[in-house]
């Protein structure tokens, strides 16, 4: 049985198939006669016969039988029954055989209803035709059909459907199903006709008007296709953004609001200055991920491993993110209370941000606020602006490639608003759970859900955030490591990044225990350890040098290498002084870079009891000087007559934050105290304390990062307000182990136990 494969034809069972021109040449030069019985097999798709293998062909084709070989030039073939080809083999001629079993249909079709739809149909046919020059005897055509297969059959030529489409109506095994789609390519083709030959086709009944956008949409499609054929470097780009807008999942807004974009890209021919623009806003919206992420339970005990492993100590950081993992968990959310960790820099806020996605296994994306002024720089631009951008927080999304990664926002301390609108307000947009689902940033211009997303903020400060946005987050302090911390945090973690930075290997690189130490405490001075990280990888640098030089090189850094190494001197003011004066007390202060210790100078000049004060002071540090100053005329009133003689001048080195003022109160009262009684106070002495007055001791702020400044900086005795005792509990127990604390309530219980101020010799009964 000869075989005839096809590409692109309408094969139907029980119906005519005409070929004219080629087809017919191909047919009758190919010696097939009439009265051939025939195989026809469809073609997966369009090859010559010398490309075909077995695998060109569909698995289920259909008997046929040629009918008549017109020698006007067309060959009619009548088709039989379907097929499954059970094997098929061609030789080296390319001949093929084919070893098929008949394919029975399913015969669920409605004879009656089906007769009145063929009718409607060849109607439909018929007026079509109509419109045509020499439609009349296409008209008595149309007459004789007996079956829809013999429609579609003649139509087939005409039919923008694709080959796969073709073959779709031939696997039909339901009659019922096949009638079906084959009504619908007909209604589709009398539906494109009609638009095409500008009919005022309008037919009232819904599925017609389905199956005419449909057909629409297909012609639209169709002649695009060729569009893209035609202009392949010029279209591709614009099919590609449809495509990936189809396919992105996007909510109904952004799909319209692409679909624009994609239009105007079309129209606009690449002449005009909006090309760029219009590009990039569709790379963007089609580059984020506009699918939901499913909520996976965290296993605790190993999230907890994961942010042991990557961060030492951090207790009490470590233990709230746990809880707000197991929140998260059992609300199965993906995002929780909005966290800020606050601490001065390098204390690891931002790096466990990224432990905290390593350990949700989900992605981590770091946006930095510092400096941002600009509403836009949050909110975006409106693209009307040239240049015009999405916001940062968009950004961060598109980058991270999906819609519920972890989100570290740096240095929420240091937005900043302008006459450019409020960023702030903008976060606060950004950051609240009833909002965020449709976070609508200006250049987008649809809304973005950002409600799985969980974001992390990070400060150095809070004195600076403005108080709406401090309300929505919840605070975990980063009080900055101990030197026994710094120290392990140097051995297990940053020494051993710095030499995988640097490609070396951990025996070629001995750094002394001794030297990290005295890393630590002169060649640092911080709270964090980024410095120390930096001096590490110093290090790791010159022993890259050594060893690439000699290999077999090893590397050991002792102490006293270090000045040279690092090449710089150690730092001054690491240390507390050892020469105790009178007038110059120790002080301890807090910035937002960590705690700090400082020296408040006094000094008597001759003159007439002005007063001069340097130094960065603020305001409410200059009204401390004026409490401390009325405070010690009238404890020492026998002293009142130095500052009629002499002029005062008072000297506070280095600037601490404003709100440090008042805490300098007591460091004020004792050193101008000690400067009228001439009773030194020893450097390894440090107070902290606000002033009244009436002589109390005040509550500060602080605490902890005063207490580790002064361990580090070799304190050993400090004067804390009472008040303030509660707050010791966050102190680490080291500071706590090195240092003597004294709380107290009043002035002159410092002065006393300082010595500035003999005590009062207790009274006896007589
Ligand atoms: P911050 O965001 O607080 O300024 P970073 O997160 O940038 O600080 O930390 C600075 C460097 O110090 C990072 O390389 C980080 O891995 C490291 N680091 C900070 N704290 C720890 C710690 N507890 N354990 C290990 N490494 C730490």
């Amino acid at each position: 049985m000869k075989v005839l494969p096809l590409y692109n034809v309408l094969v139907l069972p029980h119906s005519n198939i005409y070929f004219q021109g080629q087809t017919f040449q191909a047919l009758t030069n190919g010696g097939v006669y009439e009265k051939d019985n025939l195989t026809i097999l469809v073609l997966k798709k369009e090859q010559s016969r010398a490309e075909m293998d077995e695998n060109s062909f569909y698995p289920i084709g259909v008997e046929a039988k040629v009918e008549e070989i017109n020698p006007q030039g067309y060959v009619v073939v009548k088709t039989g029954e379907r097929v499954d080809i059970n094997q098929v083999a061609l030789n080296e001629e390319k001949e093929i055989f084919v070893d098929t079993t008949v394919r029975p249909d399913i015969d669920d079709l409605d004879q009656d209803e089906a007769h009145m739809k063929l009718q409607k149909i060849k109607s439909d046919l018929k007026e079509l035709a109509g419109r045509f020059q020499g439609g009349s005897f296409i008209q008595s055509y149309i007459d004789q059909y007996t079956s829809i297969e013999e429609a579609a059959s003649v139509l087939s030529a005409w039919l923008t459907i694709t080959n796969e489409e073709r073959y779709d109506v031939l696997k039909e095994d339901s009659k019922k199903a096949r009638f079906e789609k084959i009504e619908k390519i007909i209604y589709e083709y009398t539906e494109v006709t009609k638009v095409a030959t500008d009919a005022k086709a309008s037919q009232q009944e819904d599925y017609q008007k389905l199956y005419r956008e449909q057909a629409l949409k297909k012609q639209i499609d169709y002649l695009q296709k060729e569009l893209d054929e035609m202009h392949p470097e010029q279209v591709s780009d614009v099919r590609k953004f449809e495509l990936k807008i189809q396919e992105s999942g996007m909510n109904e807004d952004a799909r319209k609001e692409a679909t624009k974009v994609v239009n105007r890209l079309k129209n606009d021919n690449g002449n005009s200055g909006e090309t760029g623009m219009l590009y990039d806003y569709l790379d963007f919206v089609t580059s984020l991920s506009w699918k939901k992420e499913k909520a996976r339970k965290i296993n605790l005990d190993e999230a907890e491993k994961i942010l042991d492993a990557d961060h030492f100590g951090l207790k009490k950081v470590k233990e709230r993110i746990i809880q707000q993992i197991a929140v998260m968990n059992l609300r199965k959310k993906q995002s929780g209370s909005i966290l800020l960790f606050v601490g001065a820099p390098g204390t690891g806020k931002t790096s466990i941000g990224r432990s905290i996605a390593k350990a949700l296994h989900r992605k981590y994306v770091r946006v930095s606020l510092g400096g941002v002024r600009d509403e836009a720089d949050i909110r975006g631009h409106r693209r009307t602006y040239i240049g015009a951008m999405p916001g940062r927080i968009m950004d961060g999304i598109q980058k991270s490639g999906v819609s519920n990664p972890v989100m570290v926002l740096d240095e929420v301390d240091k937005l900043s608003s302008s006459y450019n609108g409020d960023p702030a307000a903008a976060l606060l947009e950004v950051l609240d759970p009833e909002q965020n689902n449709t976070f609508t940033d200006h250049y987008m211009n649809v809304p973005y859900d950002l409600s799985d997303v969980m974001f992390i903020c990070t400060a150095n400060t809070l004195d600076t955030i403005p108080e709406p946005l401090l309300n929505r987050m919840e605070v975990i302090q980063f009080q900055g490591y101990t030197p026994t911390e710094k120290f392990e945090i140097a051995k297990r973690h940053l020494l051993p990044k710095s030499l995988e930075a640097v490609g070396l290997k951990p025996e070629q690189l001995e750094v002394k225990d001794e030297a990290i130490e005295k890393m630590i405490s002169d060649f640092t001075r911080e709270a964090g350890v980024r410095g120390l990280k930096k001096r590490l990888d110093t290090l790791a640098r010159i022993a890259a040098v050594d060893v690439t030089r000699d290999p077999e090189k090893k590397v050991t850094v002792e102490p006293e290498m270090l000045r040279k190494y690092l090449d710089m001197p150690a730092l001054p003011h690491t240390k507390v002084k050892d020469e105790a004066k009178p007038g110059v007390v120790t002080g301890l202060a807090w910035t937002s870079v960590g705690g700090e210790i400082l020296y408040i100078e006094s000094l008597f000049t001759k003159g007439n009891g002005k007063l001069t004060i340097t130094g960065k002071l603020g305001d409410v540090m200059k009204e401390s000087v004026e409490i401390a100053l009325s405070l010690v005329k009238s404890m020492f009133p026998d002293k009142a007559k130095l500052f009629d003689k002499n002029d005062l001048h008072i000297h506070v080195p280095d600037g601490s934050t404003p709100k440090d003022g008042p805490s300098a109160g007591i460091t004020l009262t004792t050193a101008i105290a000690s400067l009228v009684t001439g009773n030194a106070v020893s450097p390894h002495i440090a107070m902290t304390g606000e002033v009244t007055l009436e002589g109390a001791v005040n509550a500060i702020g602080g605490l902890p990062e005063k207490l580790m400044a002064a361990q580090r900086a070799g304190v050993t005795k400090v004067f804390i307000p009472k008040d303030n005792v509660d707050d010791l509990l966050d102190v680490a127990d080291e500071v706590k182990k090195n240092l003597e604390i004294i709380p107290v309530s009043s002035v002159e219980e410092v002065l006393e136990q300082t010595g500035v101020k003999e005590k009062k010799p207790e009274l006896r009964a007589v």
